[in-house]
């Protein structure tokens, strides 16, 4: 049977969906739409703006949940903390049981290339991964909260649809980049090597005091067809399967067992 034919709801699959960019983004409601197809949904999201958080944790205040009435369809909880905290806290405590899947966006904004580890986003389904639960980060290229999201959510329908019928290896984690309109394409892609430059804007305050302000430009260090910027700038949303385990293997290969 095509994935396209093929009913993938479940009634007993339970889906955590979680976010950077806070509870009442437009981005978290399209992608508990997208999840709602595939099972239940439990929202579970920072309270305000996380954007370029990366993993972070909370571990000097407590953490506090206020539940919310997001539009008529949909409730959520509403967290006093980071992504990660989201889904931790999630997962041990506020869900009643544990969830099949986490599904982490809709970002408002590109989460491809050096952007990864920044993300909150990324890090919200790499929290995921690391409990043990199939992840999927999404994001669409496009800043602004007005971004047509419909290729974002085609994407990740995509990814939950590949997940459920080939399941993930633990420790993988998949990240979706999609620009924003329609999907033209959803490629897999390995993730740019790229950083910023000219990262900072210096200005003067009123009282004469210089300050600065990150803009900054991100720039490609690598070419290749199959690399996520690249294709992102071709209009395709990529697919880019990633993994929290940060040893160099290869160099670690060539060492040998103690260093002298
Ligand atoms: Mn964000």
């Amino acid at each position: 049977m095509s994935s396209m034919s093929k009913n993938y709801y479940d009634p007993d699959r339970l889906i955590l969906v979680c976010n950077d960019d806070g509870i009442f983004s437009p981005g978290i409601r399209a992608l508990a739409e997208v999840a709602k197809e595939f099972g239940e949904v439990s929202i579970i999201a920072p309270d305000r703006q996380q954007s370029a958080v990366g993993h972070a944790i909370t571990v000097s205040d407590p953490l506090r949940v206020t539940s919310f009435q997001i539009n008529s369809k949909m409730k959520g909880q509403a967290v006093n903390g980071t992504p990660a905290d989201c889904v931790k806290l999630g997962h041990d405590k506020l869900m009643g049981r544990k969830p099949d899947l986490v599904l982490s966006g809709i970002n408002h904004g590109s989460n491809a290339g050096i952007n990864i580890i920044y993300s909150g986003t990324v890090s919200a389904a790499t929290e995921g991964t690391i409990l043990g639960y199939p992840s999927i980060a999404v994001s669409c290229t496009e800043f602004t909260e007005s971004a047509e999201l419909t290729g974002a959510q085609d994407a990740a329908r995509r990814a939950v649809r590949f997940v459920l019928d080939h399941g993930l290896p633990s420790g993988i984690t998949l990240n979706v980049n999609a620009p924003g309109g329609p999907l033209k394409g959803l490629r897999w892609a390995k993730q740019a090597n790229s950083r910023y430059v000219e990262e900072f804007e210096g200005r003067i305050d009123p009282h004469n005091k210089p300050y600065f302000w990150i803009t900054g430009r991100l720039e490609i260090l690598d070419q290749g067809e199959d690399l996520d910027l690249n294709l992102l700038n071709q209009g395709y949303a990529t697919i880019t399967p990633i993994q929290y385990d940060l040893t160099a293997h290869n160099f670690f290969k060539n060492q040998s067992k103690e260093l002298t």
